[in-house]
């Protein structure tokens, strides 16, 4: 039976350790979320984020915006948060409405705002190995696998989806890590092989129950990143039973990588606010 990695346990810790750094403050690190419509998983992940910055004692604004705001109005109100000094992170809640262009939108935050890391300089970055705000679930994801004490240089990483929120910064994460990573997708051939070579297998598909047991490593790191409702319920890509007996150390659905992801939001707003202060000496 694999060793559990508790993620809710680890997020909690990140942002008590940022309470307390933000207890002594005069000025708090602020966080603006834009969401637009009424999509109700967006709301309660806009919720989420508006305690969570609570819970980290930082300055939030969140903007609840009509479904039909242009772009344009949105771009602008993006615009206008760039040149606010006691903002220093920005989030635009995905998805956007259809009538909008997320790249384009996102594309407007400052760069040195982008806690969502979602930015073309942002992603071009990370991809360079130069410093960058990395998107909140690799990010996370790092930080579990750190949690296992086990080394990452070295070992076979597989990931499967290439999604720009999570596939792919968690590929670039893993090579600039040292590790030799496979990036897996829908068009993949052999994939139950490629997975069952895997020290370290990431899934991020959006499937329940995707990720078998015979397509596991005996030993592996197994990281479940997917959110499925099934039956009410939530459920991983992983088939969390029979891997759980397969692995070394796995994460669980829910509490898993969601709460670290929530929780390394903060983490990037405070870094976004250490680096902006540092520019205005
Ligand atoms: P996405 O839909 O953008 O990408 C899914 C990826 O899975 C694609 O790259 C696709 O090629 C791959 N895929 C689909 N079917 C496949 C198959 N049969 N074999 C191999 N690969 C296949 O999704 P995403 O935004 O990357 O999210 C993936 C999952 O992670 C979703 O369930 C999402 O809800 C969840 N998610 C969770 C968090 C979190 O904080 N826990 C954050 C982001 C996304």
């Amino acid at each position: 039976m694999a060793v559990i990695i508790d993620g809710k346990a680890a997020a909690q810790s990140i942002k008590k350790k940022l309470a307390d750094l933000t207890a002594g403050m005069t000025s708090k690190p602020g966080i603006a979320v834009l969401q637009v419509g009424e999509n109700p998983a967006s709301q309660s992940y806009v919720n989420s984020k508006e305690k969570d910055s609570q819970e980290a004692g930082f300055y939030s604004e969140i903007f609840r915006l009509s479904e039909n705001t242009t772009q344009e109005a949105l771009i602008k109100r993006v615009e206008d948060l760039n040149a606010r000094k006691e903002i220093n992170g920005i989030l635009v809640q995905l998805p956007l409405p259809k009538h909008m262009d997320s790249d384009t939108v996102l594309n407007k935050i400052n760069v040195l705002k982008d806690v969502d890391g979602f930015t073309y300089i942002s992603a071009g970055r990370l991809m360079s190995g130069k410093p960058a705000f990395v998107a909140c679930t690799p990010k996370g994801i790092m930080k579990l696998i750190e949690e296992t004490k086990e080394k990452i240089e070295g070992k076979t990483a597989v990931v499967i989806g290439r999604s720009n929120i999570v596939g792919k910064p968690m590929a670039m994460l893993l090579l600039n890590a040292n590790a030799t990573v496979t990036i897996c997708h829908s068009k993949t051939k052999n994939l139950k092989e490629v997975c069952a070579s895997a020290d370290i297998l990431v899934a991020a598909i959006g499937r329940a129950k995707f990720v078998t047991a015979d397509m596991v490593k005996s030993g592996a790191i197994v990281i479940d990143v997917g959110i499925n409702r099934v039956d009410g319920k939530l459920v991983g890509d992983v088939d969390f039973e029979n891997v759980k007996d397969k692995c070394s150390f796995i994460t669980p659905v829910p509490g898993g990588v969601g709460p670290m992801t929530r929780a390394m939001l903060m983490q990037n707003t405070y870094e976004a606010y250490l680096l902006q202060n540092e520019r205005a000496k």
